[in-house]
């Protein structure tokens, strides 16, 4: 592992240094009720809240609440309060999947399309309380549908438009939406994605259903279903232009949303609106030092977590610019990314692993045919990221000029909760450093006993953090059994995580995933780093398989390079290559070159799957519905090695 250290760098004035940075960690573990009192002065509240902090782990008294009896809402926040001062300013770039097919909406267009688009959502007679499932694009009315629903109090439920009917139909169903919004069709890397035709066929399961509310994106054909289903265009037709926020109570539920299934089924994650809203706001402005006029890029799509927090509500509720990216990395080419950074003048670009490997894999030119001089600041989040991918995007990409904020979190807490302040804390290549103020780790051994200093075991947070999520849509006890019951009175992550002596955190993968090779407990990222650090490795998965001596063997799954060729001699020089970076123990037992990798379809690495494929266990592969690619299990399992 890579011990380089990079100093942090001069913020502004504004920025946090090291010494706020302390402080504020400080007064949050010591007086969290002033802190956060002061803290929740980020929102405007319609009511103000009394109550600050009422939360408990422990089963007897379980809850967590916070600053329960005030009232406010998100669209005011997010859009509202900036009218005043920056109503003419671009809320939302939109750039669309051909390069410079772009579009912006300023504070008041924003304003006026939520406000229409609630209109509408009432005249369909949706009220508080109600679930709308959105199957969207990215599109700037995916951001106004999902205001809309904050609005009048409605509950957004978000699919990834790359989901089959199947899987959009399990969500309408488990959460029983009786809207759904949908585009008749989106464009990803110049393919069109049927997205009506998919709704149809999914309602075709969800009789709840009433409406259908479609947006018209590439003016492809459709069936409409009469009585069912409406354009939007039609519907918007003589609606007004202004629609009240409805006072919502700061634990009134805000949005459901389902978590990417990288360990099973997906369980609906329900957060609420003040501790939610306050945790993206405060995250998004310290992690990022988001600064007046920037302009702030997160890849991510609005169907995964990040979409919600990085791309609409953390950046609108501080009156940021923030694009909205409608295409891939790798179209029309591998150059997209910093070609649309020049073109728009991208300041802070965020996203992840799987993107940078990718990108990394087809070789330093595309990224130096562009200029990147607008850059200041590089975030990383979903997966451990690599040492060698980290040093290329600080290297290639940011010129050794932009710091990197590796952001460790789930779609549990809302927001980050481990990750640099950019101008405080000195980074590691691949360690997500330190906790933010009023987040409290700890890390447990597989009994629970606390583990002090530098050490390595189970991530857990001893106490509660406004952004946490509230329960598992329909089943609260799942949410207790799932997240509070192995190590109690804790909220466990279901991460592995090594601490240095330096306080660091080094995420090492899921626990799931951790390999026991003749006794010594070995978490996958380490071992991943390792293969990639390679010259000629892109991307590598590693599984523990079953072993007559020690236990546990280690199956190895490695993507080469582009143009790279898989040969026995290089099988040989790779495992050689593990020996000598980690240990004997470390060298895989059996390493199977795999054109591609099982990924949830937000791109992270299913070692599940994989394990059952290094087991020969392949008749129970599990739940593959949020695949990506299913095809690529049928290529691994052909080529399976012993
Ligand atoms: P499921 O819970 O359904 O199995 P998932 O855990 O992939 O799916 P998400 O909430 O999207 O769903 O992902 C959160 C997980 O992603 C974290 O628990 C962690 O394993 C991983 N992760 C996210 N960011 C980082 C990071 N910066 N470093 C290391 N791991 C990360
Ligand atoms: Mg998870």
């Amino acid at each position: 592992m890579s011990d380089t250290v990079y100093p942090a760098p001069a913020g502004t004035d504004d920025s946090i240094d090291a010494t706020r940075a302390d402080a504020a960690w400080q007064r949050a573990a010591s007086d969290p009720e002033g802190y956060w009192r002061e803290e929740a002065q980020r929102l405007d509240w319609i009511t103000p809240f009394t109550q600050v902090k009422d939360t408990s782990f422990d089963e007897a008294d379980f809850r967590i609440r916070w600053f329960a009896d005030g009232e406010l809402n998100v669209s005011a926040n997010c859009v509202d309060r900036h009218l005043a001062t920056r109503g003419d300013q671009t809320a939302i770039v939109w750039e669309g999947d051909e390069p410079g097919e772009t579009k912006t909406l300023t504070y008041r267009e924003l304003h006026r399309d939520m406000c229409r688009f609630a209109n509408v959502l009432k005249t369909l007679g949706v009220k508080k309380g109600d679930r709308v499932t959105l199957y969207l694009p990215m599109i700037a009315e995916a951001a106004a549908a999902m205001l809309a629903c904050t609005r009048i109090g409605a509950i957004h439920s978000i699919v990834f438009g790359g989901f089959s009917p199947d899987s959009l139909a399990n969500r309408i169903q488990d959460c029983d939406s009786t809207v759904v919004i949908c585009a008749d069709e989106g464009c990803r890397g110049g393919k069109r994605i049927p997205l009506k035709a998919n709704v149809d066929k999914a309602l075709a399961h969800c009789p709840g259903v009433e409406h259908v509310l479609v947006i018209r994106r590439t003016g492809g054909d459709v069936s409409m279903t009469e009585g069912r289903d409406i354009w939007l265009h039609d519907a918007l037709e003589g609606v007004a232009d202004e629609c009240a926020p409805e006072p919502m109570n700061a634990e009134d539920p805000l949005f459901i949303l389902y978590t990417s299934g990288s360990t099973g089924k997906p369980k609906g994650v329900l957060h609420t609106t003040g501790g939610y809203l306050l945790w993206v706001t405060k995250t998004f402005k310290e992690v990022f030092d988001y600064r007046e006029g920037e302009l702030f890029w997160c890849t991510a799509d609005i169907g995964w977590v990040t979409g919600h927090s990085y791309v609409v509500y953390g950046p609108l509720a501080n009156g940021a610019t923030t694009v909205m990216f409608d295409g891939v990395p790798s179209y029309p080419d591998h150059g997209r990314l910093w070609e649309t950074v020049d073109r728009l003048g991208v300041n802070i670009l965020y996203t992840a692993p799987t993107a940078i490997r990718a990108l990394m894999r087809e070789g330093d030119d595309w990224v130096k045919k562009y200029r990147r001089t607008s850059l200041r600041l590089l975030g990383s989040v979903g997966e451990p990221i690599n040492p060698e991918a980290w040093n290329w995007y600080y290297r290639v990409v940011g010129d050794e000029r932009c710091p990197i904020v590796d952001t460790w979190w789930q779609t549990e807490t809302g927001g980050i909760l481990i990750s640099p302040l950019p101008y405080a804390i000195d980074l590691k290549p691949g360690s997500a450093t330190k906790p933010l103020p009023g987040v409290q780790p700890q890390i447990v051994d597989a009994e629970g006993k606390v583990l002090d200093g530098a050490t390595e075991g189970n991530l857990c947070l001893t106490d509660s953090w406004p952004g946490q999520m509230r329960t598992v849509w329909g089943d609260h006890d799942r949410f207790f059994q799932t997240y509070f019951s192995t190590y109690p009175g804790k909220y466990f992550t279901g991460d592995g995580c090594r601490r240095d002596a330096d306080g660091y955190y080094w995420i090492t993968g899921r626990v799931d995933d951790v390999i026991n090779v003749s006794g010594h407990r070995m978490g996958t990222a380490e071992v991943e780093s390792a293969l990639v650090s390679h010259v000629k490795v892109a991307e590598a998965a590693v599984v523990g398989m079953p072993h007559e001596v020690k236990g546990q063997g280690i199956y190895a799954f490695v993507t080469l390079n582009a143009g790279v060729e898989p040969t026995d001699e290089l099988r040989t020089e790779l495992r050689q290559w593990v020996r000598n970076e980690i240990g004997p123990i470390a060298s895989p037992d059996a390493l199977q070159f795999a054109p591609g990798l099982p990924k949830t379809r937000s791109g992270k690495i299913m070692r599940r799957i994989l394990r059952k494929i290094a087991e020969n266990d392949t008749g129970s592969l599990g739940d593959t519905s949020t695949l990506a690619d299913p095809s690529v299990v049928d290529t691994l399992v052909a080529e399976r090695i012993g």
